[in-house]
């Protein structure tokens, strides 16, 4: 590892030394300064993450102020990380909750600021101090991300961007001062890490793809559903984990749904990033937009049907496709990452439910349908870290974030990740 690597983790574990013992309250104020910073900044910050991964500019801005909104969430948060009285016969009779030290943030491209601060704030409100290894084109995001937190008055060292590629990853995380781990991206990322987390004996969380599925009956509000359906889809063009990906449409409405969703899913158009107005725009890097290409190609030849063609019209850019699927096509069992949506047809609730549990991820789904009891069958059913009725998935601070399967484990947002990386130390005897 580069000397220079080396001494941040160096000044990340001294600056950790002295963070611990900085109070919660006094945390939370300098997480409040950095959201009132962001918050005045959005549109400067909008245009580094546009400029680096191609998001529409609109998009880019709303990601910084949710930030804003998730960092005065934990400002405001109770200190669920007081020591706990336990009742027993002894004197001593209690559980703190310890911060682990420097962990390592292994981030993607797709969310270049909330899902390194997603993760960083709960942890460095905890009393740990991070490293961040981003995406290799987002180093500018991480970077301003750092200088945030240093204009709010956070102390040298509780956070650094590290301007690393991957390979460096391994080295970073076997390093003593480093004592876990958390990884949002590809399950190929993520197997990797965790198991060099697992052979150091080190915490790791991973948040990885899914494939969610968005099912509709004949109850819903097929107008709304077809909205919310394409916007989930197509938002970001298509790179969210928590993206709609598989749409099983009840065999009752087929006729009657579809043409409402395809007309929606044509208003996607593609655009200049840097224009408020663009809803759609190119994908991240070119060798993304071949994958889905290739995936595109091997859905055919395993028997998809288009319903809208995916169409490349420059190195990353498409005109979204829209493919029908049918059970046992290989594609089901992987992430597809861009403008391509896949339908699907069910013929009763069983069959919508197996569908949608069908597949190597459970990260979050979407059931529409006004009856009460259907909602609670699929609520009981699904295999998902999230389920939402009636409406699109979209990470909200209060509730915790995480998937099951091969999305990974862990919990990000809410209160349950300030235990993240704690160790429940037990204090008993008299
Ligand atoms: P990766 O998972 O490769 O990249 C995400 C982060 O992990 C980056 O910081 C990357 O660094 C790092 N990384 C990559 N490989 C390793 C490794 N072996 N050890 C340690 N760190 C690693 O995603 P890609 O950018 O290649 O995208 C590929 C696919 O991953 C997408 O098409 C999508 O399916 C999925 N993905 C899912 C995301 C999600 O939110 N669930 C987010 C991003 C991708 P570097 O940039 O230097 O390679």
């Amino acid at each position: 590892m580069e000397q220079s690597i080396e001494n941040k983790l160096i000044i990340a574990d001294k600056a950790f030394s002295e963070w611990k013992k900085v109070p919660f309250e006094e945390r939370q104020k300098l997480i409040a300064k950095a959201a009132e910073i962001l918050k005045a900044n959005s549109e400067k910050f909008g245009r580094i993450i546009t400029t680096e991964m191609n998001k529409p500019i609109s998009e880019s801005i709303a990601e910084v102020e949710k930030c804003a909104l998730m960092m005065n969430y934990y400002a405001d948060a109770e200190n669920i990380l007081k020591p706990e009285k336990v009742e027993s016969e002894f004197a001593y009779s209690e559980v703190h909750f310890v911060p682990k030290g420097v962990i390592l943030g292994v981030m993607p491209w797709n969310f270049p600021f909330w899902q390194v601060l997603r993760f960083a704030v709960p942890a460095i409100l905890a009393g740990n101090t991070i490293v961040l290894k981003h995406a290799s084109i987002c180093f500018g995001s991480g970077n301003a991300i750092e200088n945030v937190l240093l204009e709010a008055g956070f102390p040298e060292g509780v956070f650094q961007n590290l301007e690393v590629g991957h390979k460096v990853v391994k080295e970073i995380l076997e390093h003593d001062v480093v004592k876990g781990v958390s990884l949002t991206g590809s399950g190929k990322a993520g197997g990797e890490v965790a198991s060099i987390a697992g052979l150091n004996i080190k915490k790791s969380l991973l948040e990885l793809g899914g494939s969610d599925a968005f099912i509709i009956f004949d109850d819903a509000d097929q107008e709304e559903a077809a909205k919310a359906g394409v916007k989930s889809r197509l938002q970001n063009c298509g790179q969210t984990c928590t993206a709609a990906k598989r749409f099983i449409i009840d065999e009752k409405i087929e006729g009657d749904f579809l043409p409402k969703f395809i007309e929606e899913y044509k208003k996607y158009e593609i655009g200049d990033p840097l224009d408020k107005e663009t809803k759609l725009a190119g994908m991240a890097r070119a060798d993304l937009a071949d994958e889905l290409e290739a995936q595109f190609n091997r859905a055919l030849e395993n028997g998809a049907e288009i319903i809208i063609p995916l169409e490349r019209i420059s190195d990353n850019e498409f005109k979204p496709g829209l493919i029908r699927v049918q059970k046992g096509n290989p594609v089901l069992k992987e992430e597809l990452f861009g403008p391509l949506g896949m339908i699907m047809i069910a013929k009763n609730d069983e069959e919508a439910l197996e569908i949608a549990n069908d597949i190597p991820f459970g990260l979050s789904n979407s059931v529409w349908t006004k009856d009460k009891a259907r909602q609670l069958f699929f609520i009981e059913n699904l295999e998902s870290g999230t389920v939402n009725i009636n409406r699109m998935t979209s990470s909200d601070p209060r509730f915790p974030f995480g998937g099951s399967k091969a999305s990974g484990y862990g919990t990000e947002l809410s209160l349950i990740a300030l235990k993240e990386f704690v160790t429940s130390k037990t204090i008993v005897g008299n």
